[in-house]
């Protein structure tokens, strides 16, 4: 009996805060304000996982596609103070990006880039980066990763979220899905494809928040 109630206590303990995340009052009001505005930041449990591949491997420069509020761009950063490259083509989002990542006392470590990430590999090519978190449109993923990986330093690591599409990517049957969402999960499912051939990459995608691929450079 003991022993059944002291099993209880750290299940429950473990219940409470498995990810052991802990967030800033900005933070949480990035979440907050992300929850209300339908800004798709990265999920909990994602966040948790890449930054414990941050912790791992110890990135001194990130590329980011995709800073939408700079949640993530913000959270990476801190965990071992990397310098951050970040690529926002939404205007109204690079403006929100600068305000928070302001308010977060990063603006000396985090660089937004304005711009298209399909049309940015001139404002980045003589960086090196020893990680890269690709989070913006799907349909664009495999053209993200040819045009930034050779930026990527040796053993370097490429991170991809939303590989899942919210489970749609696994459905059979998509004959109910609208003609766009349908075109969208054939790119997301060819770059699953993509990156489990790539050669000069070891991948595993996870089924983790909404579906994350990590990809090492074998070399
Ligand atoms: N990384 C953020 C969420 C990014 S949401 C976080 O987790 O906090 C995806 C963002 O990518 C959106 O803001 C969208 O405007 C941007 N985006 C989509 N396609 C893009 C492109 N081709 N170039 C630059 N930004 C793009
Ligand atoms: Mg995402």
């Amino acid at each position: 009996m003991a022993v059944e109630q002291k099993n209880v206590t750290v299940m429950e303990t473990v219940e409470n805060n498995p990810l052991h995340l802990e967030w800033t009052p900005l933070e949480q009001n990035l979440r907050i304000y992300a929850k209300e505005h339908h800004v798709p930041i990265i999920v909990d449990e994602g966040l948790a996982f890449l930054e414990q591949i941050i912790r791992i491997s110890r990135p001194k420069k990130i590329l980011e596609i995709g800073t939408a509020i700079g949640y993530s761009a913000i959270r990476m950063q801190k965990v071992c103070n990397s310098e951050v490259v970040t690529i926002e083509r939404n205007h109204t989002m690079v403006e929100q990006a600068i305000q928070n990542v302001s308010s977060a006392n990063v603006s000396s470590k985090i660089t937004i880039i304005e711009q298209d990430a399909l049309e940015a590999f001139e404002q980045v090519k003589d960086y090196t980066f020893d990680l890269i978190f690709i989070d913006a449109a799907k349909a664009q993923y495999t053209k993200f990763f040819e045009m930034y990986t050779p930026l990527l330093s040796s053993h370097g690591i490429v991170v991809t979220d939303n590989m899942s599409f919210h489970g749609l990517v696994h459905e059979e049957d998509l004959k109910d899905q609208s003609r766009s969402v349908r075109g969208l999960i054939r790119k997301l499912s060819n770059y699953h494809k993509f990156l489990l051939n790539h050669a000069s990459y070891d991948t595993s995608i996870f089924e983790i928040g909404d579906g994350i691929a990590v990809s090492v450079k074998k070399e």
